[in-house]
């Protein structure tokens, strides 16, 4: 078995056919380690963009790539088979966080008609496992070159975000973390549930009717004495949640329910939160003049 990490740089192209923006893979970098870590190989190929021809200027600024040089590369078709014999069929692929698998995909689509990546039968992303390792007290996402100073290996030498540089860099951190039963957790089986994994997008459930609502969680209870309550405003969606208020008369008090029910992949997050209703005469008393 071999580890393959690869990194993609692409330029987001306006698709006349589709009207819509699609990132155009122009570039495919990649490392491939045995089992014991050695570097076997390296594959590095521009692709030539035929959905936009010219580059924008960030993808120009950030990767030093011209237009002069993208034009030399091969067409996606070509280099994405020269690509797939050169990982075999024995490996697992990885990329920094998975947004260069769902880029590729989607060229996939686009220009072979195909709905998943043939060639990648198991996946690990390298950026999620990384971070195990890692103190994310100050971030949410590690960046590539922010894991790379956490992990003491100097960014600087692997200086111009191309792909090739990147997917090495990524492969260092992947070298200096490597453990065979905590990465063998990481990695997925690419099949169709992991596919409707990748493509799915949370969303927030706004109809309260809708049959993945459990409905149990509309009823309310004072949070402070579990006693019945009465409604003093019906739930209403705002603001990304239900909201509804309820007095308590035993405690004799007014609270504000928010409630918010949002769909993962294979579960729903329930949020609910309470916050007591404060009337204008119960205000503590302000000077009206300074
Ligand atoms: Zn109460």
């Amino acid at each position: 078995m071999y580890f393959v990490i690869m990194d993609l740089e692409w330029n987001n192209s306006f698709n006349k056919l589709t009207q819509k923006f699609m990132n155009e893979i122009i570039e495919i970098g990649a490392v491939k380690l045995d089992e014991e870590l050695n570097e076997v190989s390296i594959f590095s190929e521009l692709i030539r963009p035929v959905i936009s021809k010219k580059l924008r200027s960030r993808i120009k600024n950030l990767t030093n790539i011209s237009n002069e040089e993208v034009r030399t590369g091969g067409t996606f078709e070509e280099v994405i088979k020269e690509f797939e014999e050169w990982v075999g069929d024995d490996a697992v692929v990885m990329s920094w966080g998975d947004t260069d698998l769902r880029t590729l995909l989607t060229n996939y689509k686009w220009f072979l008609k195909k709905n998943t990546v043939t060639f990648i039968n198991k996946y690990a992303d390298l950026q999620k496992y990384c971070q195990c390792f890692i103190n994310m007290e100050n971030v949410q996402q590690a960046g590539l070159s922010y894991a790379a100073e956490c992990l003491e290996i100097d960014p600087e030498k692997y200086p111009h975000h191309r792909a090739l540089d990147d997917s090495i860099l990524s492969a260092e951190c992947f070298k200096k973390v490597y453990n065979k039963e905590k990465f063998k957790e990481f990695i997925r089986i690419c099949d169709r549930d992991f596919y409707g994994r990748l493509l799915f997008h949370p969303y927030v459930i706004k109809n309260k009717n809708d049959p993945l609502i459990d409905k149990n969680q509309f009823n309310c209870f004072c949070e402070i004495c579990g006693g019945k309550v009465e409604t003093i405003k019906k739930w209403k969606f705002m603001n990304q949640s239900f909201r509804g208020i309820f007095y308590c008369a035993n405690c004799d008090r007014e609270f504000k329910v928010s409630l918010r029910f949002k769909k993962f992949y294979d579960y729903i997050d329930i949020k609910r939160s309470y916050s007591e209703v404060v009337h204008a005469k119960e205000e503590p008393e302000t000077t009206e003049e300074q």
